[in-house]
C-alpha cells in the first residue's frame, strides 16, 4: 500500500466510527476468517445485574448481598458492581473486610469478622473448602440455562447463597454476527465465564462456536492455536485480560467504550463499541485495497 492509501483508508475510518491506530491492520483485515469475541463488554452490554438471589440454610437475602458486597466492594470487576448495587438497592451498605483477594478467573475472597467469604466459581470453592450439595448445583445449573451468570457465595466455611447475574446483549450484536457469518468468516466466542452461560448468549447472537472456562492468561493462547491450524485471525476485545489476545491477533479490534489497556493493545478501535463497526472495517478493507491494486 502507498502511504496515500493508507490515509485515505483511515480517513474513511474515522468517518465511519473506527479509528486505526495501526495502518497495516486496514491492508491485513480483508484476509481475516474467523473472528473471535470476547463475550462480557464485547458482545454484552457489561453491565450485568443481579437477577436472582438465593439463600441456604437460615440465611436472608439482605444478609447474603451485605456479606457478598461487602468481598465485592474491594473488587472492580463487573460483577462485583453488579452485586454491591443489588446491596445497596435493599438498603444495605458494604462493610469491612481484610484480607482481600483477587482470584483471577475465579471469584473473590476476604476476611469478615466471623469468617471468610468468598464470591465465584465451584473451583473457588473448593480452595476454600466449602462443600457443594448436589441442589445448589442444579440450580447454578439452571441460571446459565438462562444466559446469567451465577456465583456461589460462601461464609466461614459454609455455602450460603447463589447469586444470578445477567448481562444483556447488545441491540446490534446479533444483526453483525449474521453479517459476518455472511461474508464467510468463522466466529467463535471466547470466554472467561462457564460453557453453559457462554453457550446460551451464543446462540442469542447466532455465534456457532463457544470457547469456555478461558483464564485470562490463556486467551492468546487460543489465538495461537486458530492461528495454527492456517486461520488468519481478528480477535475484538474490551478488557485488560484480552489486551495480550488482541496483540497476538492478526488484528486486534478494541472496543473503544473498553478499559485503556485494550485500546493501546488494538490495531482498530471501534470508537462507539459496537460490533457493526467490525462489518466496516472490513468493507473499508476491501474497498481500499482493491482499489489501488
Ligand atoms: P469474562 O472473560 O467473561 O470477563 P472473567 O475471566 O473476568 O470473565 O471471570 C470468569 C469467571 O470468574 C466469572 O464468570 C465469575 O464466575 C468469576 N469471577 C471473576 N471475578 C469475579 C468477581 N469479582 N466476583 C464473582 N465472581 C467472579
Ligand atoms: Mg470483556
Amino acid at each position: 500500500a502507498t502511504p496515500t492509501a493508507l490515509m485515505v483508508g483511515s480517513g474513511l475510518g474515522a468517518e465511519n466510527g473506527i479509528l486505526i491506530r495501526k495502518g497495516e491492520a486496514i491492508q491485513v483485515m480483508k484476509d481475516v476468517d474467523a473472528i473471535v469475541l470476547d463475550k462480557t463488554g464485547t458482545i454484552t452490554k457489561g453491565k450485568p445485574e443481579v437477577t436472582d438471589v438465593l439463600t441456604f440454610g437460615d440465611m436472608d437475602e439482605t444478609r447474603l448481598l451485605e456479606l457478598a458486597a461487602t468481598v465485592e466492594n474491594n473488587s472492580e470487576h463487573p460483577l462485583a458492581r453488579a452485586v454491591v448495587e443489588a446491596a445497596r438497592q435493599r438498603g444495605v451498605e458494604p462493610g469491612k473486610s481484610t484480607g482481600f483477594e483477587n482470584v483471577t478467573g475465579k471469584g473473590v475472597k476476604a476476611i469478615l469478622s466471623d469468617g471468610a467469604v468468598g464470591v465465584g466459581t465451584a473451583s473457588l470453592m473448593e480452595e476454600l473448602g466449602v462443600e457443594i450439595a448436589a441442589e445448589p448445583s442444579t440450580q447454578k445449573e439452571q441460571l446459565e440455562e438462562q444466559a446469567k451468570t451465577a456465583v456461589y457465595v460462601s461464609y466461614a466455611g459454609n455455602l450460603i447463597g447463589l447469586i444470578g447475574i445477567a448481562d444483556e446483549v447488545k441491540e446490534d450484536s446479533k444483526q453483525a454476527i449474521s453479517e459476518l457469518k455472511k461474508l464467510g468468516l468463522k466466529t467463535i466466542m471466547l470466554t472467561g465465564d462457564n460453557e453453559k452461560t457462554g453457550k446460551a448468549i451464543a446462540q442469542k447472537v447466532g455465534i456457532d462456536e463457544v470457547i469456555a472456562g478461558v483464564l485470562p492468561d490463556q486467551k492468546s493462547e487460543e489465538i495461537r492455536k486458530l492461528q495454527e491450524s492456517g486461520h488468519m485471525v481478528a480477535m475484538v476485545g474490551d478488557g485488560i485480560n484480552d489486551a495480550p489476545a488482541l496483540t497476538r491477533a492478526d488484528v486486534g479490534i478494541a472496543i473503544g467504550t473498553g478499559t485503556d489497556v485494550a485500546i493501546e493493545s488494538g490495531d482498530i478501535v471501534l470508537v462507539k463499541g459496537d460490533l457493526p463497526g467490525v462489518l466496516r472495517a472490513i468493507k473499508l478493507s476491501n474497498a481500499t485495497f482493491k482499489k489501488i491494486k
